[in-house]
């Protein structure tokens, strides 16, 4: 069977203690191959291999930086089929949502960094009157830690490492051990590219054993962290007594805020999109639904008819809307909070239900399910599911919506529907949200900062942002007669 090793210093190898996980194919509940079950010496390896590289690469031009990791852009869409067909089969997702979304951004990422870097500035102060210039030098931190979920494999891998190295870092990066196997392709692809050994260091294994060893390492100065909220809880606790930079994208639970005055049929595909893309396990996705009073009847029958026509089934059938779950835990612990919901007094419109797709019985499939709540506090509507699973509700006015929206512990994104400029710009200002979509979703531009406020994360990625992340400033004040 496949064994999916770690890659340092530019060589695949078995993990140090010999040990292995098993890795399912979620469509269909069978093991296809092992993943490297890595501890600290495996990561105290990687570490060396990085610290190796570090005085070579962060001294490499940006022009020579730029140029390998726009070849492993390429590589990685000379590529598509292949790394899409790895994605999907790793995490359950549709086939042609993994070649539409995943694999095309986890190029642009590198892309996008690679160009960027050469833009990136810094500043110059001079202190008038004083006889003193100041400058600012923004230097590469050594060797980084990023750490990535499983519900976006590489794009989010990528998403961290190709600013990490484009700002001239060197890396040790943990996928996610439920879909490890699109980041043990992405190292053929670094050397094929050119980037040199050491550069970037992949390790798998678990976030207890593995991602325990990259964020206690006492030279690995800063930790880029995307995941759930209580493992960034976990991690800000371990980092803080050494001094580690940290950036955590974490948990949300977003409001999806539907005015009477929006753009009905645009509204509503893009809900249903907002609603169950990816299984509904994009921490992105508007999975509180809160309708103004006068539209919610015809939202609600609209929805639920819209809804009940979505297809479940096998990720790589090109007419399914929803493939399987990431995994058995997740899909049992997304069924325990239907369950919950309707012992709190929640109704279920439609959905529910596993779904047995035949010839690929053992997968882990589920309908799309829409639960109406009457109370916003309760459960199903405070606590993350991260599945295909929304809350419907109705509100009042514009106070109620934002009352609502902002009831909980979470601030990643919000949606907002409404064809009211004044409306629009009231509460996007209010709302306690990192990102406000207003009549779309998930719009990205890479120049723009991602990250949320509350329980959903400290610090921003995206364009700049990342870069300065990524590097350290250093003043430099020169006194001149
Ligand atoms: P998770 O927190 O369980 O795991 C994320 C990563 O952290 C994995 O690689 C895991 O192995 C590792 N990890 C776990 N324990 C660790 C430890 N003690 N030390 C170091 N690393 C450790 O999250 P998940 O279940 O993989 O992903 C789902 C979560 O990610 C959801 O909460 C979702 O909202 C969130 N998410 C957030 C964003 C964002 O941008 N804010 C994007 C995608 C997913």
């Amino acid at each position: 069977m496949l064994q999916i090793t770690n890659y340092i210093n530019g060589i695949f190898e078995a993990p140090v203690n010999d040990q292995w996980l098993d890795n399912y194919d979620p469509s269909n509940g069978n093991v296809y191959s092992h993943i490297s079950n890595s501890d600290a010496k495996d990561i105290e390896n990687a570490y060396n291999a990085a610290k190796a590289a570090y005085p070579s690469w962060s001294q490499t031009t940006l022009d020579e930086r730029s140029k390998i990791m726009l070849r492993i852009a390429t590589l990685i869409e000379e590529n598509l089929d292949m790394l899409a067909e790895a994605e999907s089969k790793d995490n359950g997702k549709p086939l042609w949502l993994a070649k539409a979304v995943d694999i095309p951004r986890a190029s642009s990422n590198f892309r996008f960094f690679a160009n960027a870097i050469t833009q990136f500035a810094s500043e110059a102060h001079e202190s008038v009157g004083m006889g003193a210039m100041n400058f600012t030098l923004r230097q590469p931190i050594g060797v980084v830690g990023c750490i990535s979920p499983w519900n976006l494999p590489l794009y989010l891998f990528t998403w961290k490492i190709a600013p990490a190295i484009a700002a001239g870092n060197t890396v040790v990066a943990k996928p996610s051990e439920v879909t490890p196997m699109t980041a043990f392709l992405l190292g053929n692809i670094c050397t094929e590219a050119g980037l040199p050994k050491g550069v970037l260091n992949i390790v798998h294994g678990t976030g207890p054993s593995a991602g325990q060893a990259i964020i206690e390492h006492p030279d690995i100065k800063a930790i880029s962290f995307t995941g759930g909220t209580a493992t960034g809880a976990h991690i800000a606790r371990t980092a803080a007594p050494m001094f580690k930079k940290l950036s955590l994208e974490l948990g949300g639970k977003n409001p999806n805020l539907i005015f009477a005055d929006c753009d009905y049929e645009n509204m509503m595909t893009t809900t249903l999109r907002s609603s169950f893309a990816n299984q509904g396990q994009i921490c992105l996705c508007g999975s509180r639904i809160f309708v103004e009073r006068s539209l919610y009847d015809k939202f609600k029958e609209d929805f639920v008819a819209r809804v009940k026509k979505l297809v479940v089934g096998h990720p790589s059938d090109n007419n399914v809307n929803l493939g399987a779950l990431v995994s058995k835990p997740h899909l049992e612990k997304v069924v325990s909070y239907i369950e919950m919901a309707q012992e709190e007094g929640a109704t279920v419109l439609t959905g529910g239900n596993q779904v047995t797709v035949g010839g690929y019985e053992g997968g882990y499939y589920l309908e799309p399910t829409v639960i109406e709540v009457t109370d916003d506090k309760c459960r199903i509507n405070q606590e993350e599911v991260f599945g295909p699973v929304v809350t419907i509700m109705p509100f009042d006015d514009e106070v109620d919506a934002l009352a609502k929206a902002n009831g909980v512990r979470y601030g990643l994104s919000a949606t907002l529907w409404t064809s009211d400029l004044n409306r629009t710009m009231r509460v996007s200002k209010a709302l306690e949200a990192g990102i406000v979509w207003v009549n779309t979703w998930l719009m990205r531009d890479l120049r723009t900062p991602f990250g949320g406020v509350k329980n959903s994360g400290v610090g921003r990625e995206g364009g700049f942002e990342a870069l300065r992340f990524f590097t350290e400033p250093k003043n430099v004040c020169i006194k001149y007669e």
